[in-house]
């Protein structure tokens, strides 16, 4: 499964979306986006989040706080940002630092503009099969199965990871979509016979290729969230590093009858479906507006 591909068609049908809502209410879409500190793999996504709002013609604007900002002034920014009504979307870069609380900080954010779908507001209304704001890297995951056209209904589907941004929303989504769904984690007592069950496997691990290839039942689709940054033995010059997921790729593509790469699969899809939820969220307070 090509996600560069596929994110590029999402990306398209979002600057469309985004000139109707200019005809529309006379305003783009704007979507600020607030990281801490200095942490360099933050910033690269930040700036890319950034670039991807501008291209389809998002408002994207960055707040890049210092390491020494404390959780109150870090609050004090996003109520100015809840309150400011040309702003739809705000997304708080994670991780934080260790002095900066992550739960009073995404509970701060209003509901309505949680591009994130981290508020526990917009957990709960996914939890419960209701339209809300859906994290950006399940609905990526959704849209990258969509686009095989196969019905999920009755699939057993394994994902392979509980945390809140990825591995729980997802379940809920695949639940929603009528796939039997277990969920896998740290404590699971023989992952592979767990995995081997699955129709649909999601990894969303973090361990570098830890899914392998007999883990895999024949023709299963593998979507592999997991982004490892590893050594490459013996490169020339030395220290080279390269990206792998959570699955063996070279084995698993044998057996698998379909199968998200790293990079270049999953990756591209998140910041898509951020600009996504962001042409969401403005719409939906536009039309809060005039009811
Ligand atoms: P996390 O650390 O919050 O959660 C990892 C989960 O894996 C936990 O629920 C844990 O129980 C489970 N786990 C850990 N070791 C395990 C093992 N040996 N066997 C089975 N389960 C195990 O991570 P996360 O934020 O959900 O991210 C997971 C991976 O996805 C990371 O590699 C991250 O970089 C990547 N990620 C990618 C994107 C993207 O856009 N492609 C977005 C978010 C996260």
């Amino acid at each position: 499964m090509d996600g560069k591909k596929l994110a590029e068609v999402v990306r398209g049908e979002v600057a469309l979306r985004v000139k109707a809502f200019e005809q529309s209410y006379g305003r783009v879409p704007g979507l600020d986006v607030v990281i801490v500190g200095e942490d360099p793999a933050s910033q690269v996504y930040v700036r890319s989040k950034e670039k991807a709002a501008l291209e389809v013609g998002i408002r994207g604007r960055v707040h890049a706080l210092p390491a020494a900002t404390t959780e109150s002034e870090l609050l004090v920014l996003l109520a100015s940002l809840n309150a400011d009504p040309v702003i739809d979307g705000i997304l708080v870069q994670l991780p934080l630092p260790g002095h900066i609380r992550e739960i009073p900080v995404l509970d701060a954010l209003l509901p309505e503009k949680d591009v994130d779908g981290f508020h526990p507001a917009n957990a709960g209304l996914l939890a419960t099969a209701r339209p809300g704001l859906v994290p950006c890297t399940p609905r990526g995951c959704m849209r990258l199965l969509a686009s095989l056209g196969v019905s999920l209904s009755g699939m057993r589907a394994v994902v392979v990871g509980r945390s809140n941004i990825v591995g729980k929303p997802l379940a809920g989504l695949l639940l929603a979509q009528n796939a039997t769904v277990t969920v896998a984690h740290s404590r699971t007592r023989d992952l592979p016979s767990v995995c081997r069950e699955a129709d649909v496997l999601v990894a969303a691990v973090g361990k570098p290729e830890l899914i392998r290839g007999d883990w895999i039942k024949e023709g299963a689709i593998v979507i592999d969230v997991g982004i490892n940054r590893v050594a490459v033995p013996g490169s020339d010059p030395p220290g080279r590093t390269r990206l792998v997921g959570d699955v063996c790729f070279a084995e698993v593509r044998e057996r698998a009858s379909a199968i998200t790469p790293v990079p270049g699969g999953v990756g591209p899809m998140t910041i898509a479906c951020l600009l996504e939820n962001t042409c969401i969220a403005a719409e939906a307070r536009e039309a809060r507006r005039r009811r």
